[in-house]
């Protein structure tokens, strides 16, 4: 049985770059960029003021104030400044451009303006107020590193710099095929010994949030026949094949001999967590697909495709940091563990005594929705531990970072 470490850094070796393409920023939110986004223009533009007031030339001031200036013209926003006077100040607002000769902004708040003209004490630094042209950025500096996910903010720091597109990796397509002769459609008529089917609508939409497109097979029942059959259908087209269920060692579990009869190598079929230790990852020889082959229980399914399925989908499209990091925080209460395979614990984050602590839930069985559904984060419990008391710090998958 593999560990966690060496499946995921398994899965996430060598893994073959998806195409690159255009997309328009409207709909670039959380992809990943192909190539660098490179300043062709200084940011900012031009030199402006932070504030509204005066601006001046600092070597005008002479002597150690107060200071009387006269006021001549305006520099308002949009608009090229005017040629600052000699001797004089020259009104401005923010955002707008700096005079040629002028070096300092005085805000309107430090000012006594009179009809003659302003009048101020205290230092005037030369350059107070102003953003330089090119200060945040210069021409030629790497804006956008290639494998950054785009984020709220990089998008408008694609706008500042004039692109209306940007060239990120082509989405992941993935397909989900559910087994298991239990399953019916969520809202169907009820059937004795079955239940519906719950693992399609959260694997789809986490692989959504990974970036992908998500098709869904029919579901197919437990049969050696059928379920080879779906497999090599699911298997068109596709970048990631999600299987779900059938993947562990009983009778009717036929999906990994099926995977391996449509020529799928598989490179693990166990790893040492918990939940989720029936987990196959392989690779289909002679097409391009990976396949993840999941466990049937949902909070296996999810909790298994969060850790090894999404940064998988974010490092096809060449994402620099496709796995999300843990972060260290106090158990709220003392916990306990059974020795043996390392365990991701759903927990609660809530503050006590003023630190975000963790609370784990009472329900971790591998068939358990709801404390997957309410949990904030996984935490990670190492295999070895027994028990860890209070306040000890325990390091934590918050979901929100997936
Ligand atoms: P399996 O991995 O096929 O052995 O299934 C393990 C458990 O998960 C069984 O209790 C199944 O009924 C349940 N299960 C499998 N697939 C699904 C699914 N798509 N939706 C809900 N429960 C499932
Ligand atoms: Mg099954």
């Amino acid at each position: 049985m593999m560990s966690f470490e060496a499946a995921r850094e398994r899965l996430l070796v060598d893994v073959p770059h998806l195409p690159a393409e255009r997309v328009v920023l409207d709909s670039a939110l959380g992809r990943v960029l192909a190539e660098a986004l490179v300043a062709t223009a200084p940011i900012p533009p031009f030199s402006y003021s932070a504030m509204d007031g005066y601006v001046l030339a600092t070597r005008d001031l002479v002597g150690t104030g107060p200071w009387s200036l006269p006021v001549r013209g305006e520099s308002r926003t949009g608009r090229p400044a005017p040629a600052l006077e000699v001797g004089a100040a020259c009104v401005i607002s923010t955002g707008a451009e700096v005079p040629a000769g002028a070096d300092a902004v005085l805000p309107r708040e430090v000012v006594e303006a009179a009809a003659a003209g302003i009048r101020f004490e205290g230092k005037v630094r030369p350059g107070q107020h102003i953003r330089r042209a090119g200060e945040d950025l210069a021409v030629g500096a790497v804006a956008l590193e290639k494998g950054s996910r785009l984020g709220p903010a990089a998008l408008g720091l694609a706008a500042s710099l004039d692109a209306t597109e940007v060239v990120v990796a082509r989405r992941p397509r993935v397909t989900i095929l559910c087994t298991g002769d239990e399953l019916r459609a969520p809202g169907s008529a009820k059937v004795p010994g079955k239940i519906p089917e719950s693992n399609s609508a959260p694997l789809a939409a986490l692989a959504g949030m990974a970036g992908a497109t998500v098709r869904r097979h029919p579901h197919v029942g437990d049969d050696r026949d059928a379920t080879e059959h779906a497999i090599r259908e699911a298997l068109a087209d596709t970048d990631l094949l999600l299987t779900v269920g059938g993947v562990s060692v009983g009778d009717h579990d036929w999906v990994r001999p099926a995977l391996e009869a449509q020529g799928v190598v598989l490179d693990f079929w166990k790893v040492s967590i918990k939940p989720g230790k029936p987990l196959a990852f392989g690779r289909h020889q002679g097409g391009t697909a990976a396949v993840l082959g999941l466990p049937g229980n949902p909070a296996s399914a999810l909790i298994t495709f969060s850790l090894f399925g999404m940064p998988l989908l974010r490092a096809m499209q060449g994402d620099r940091a496709p796995a999300p990091s843990f972060v260290a925080l106090p158990l709220a209460e003392r916990l306990t563990h059974k020795p043996g395979r390392l365990e991701f614990v759903r927990v609660a984050l809530a503050p006590r005594e003023g630190r975000l602590s963790v609370v784990p839930f009472e329900n971790q069985a591998s068939g358990a929705l709801t404390s997957l559904a309410w949990a904030d984060g996984l935490a990670l419990v190492p295999g070895e531990v027994e028990t860890l008391d209070a306040g000890a710090l325990v390091e934590v998958l918050r979901l929100q970072d997936l």
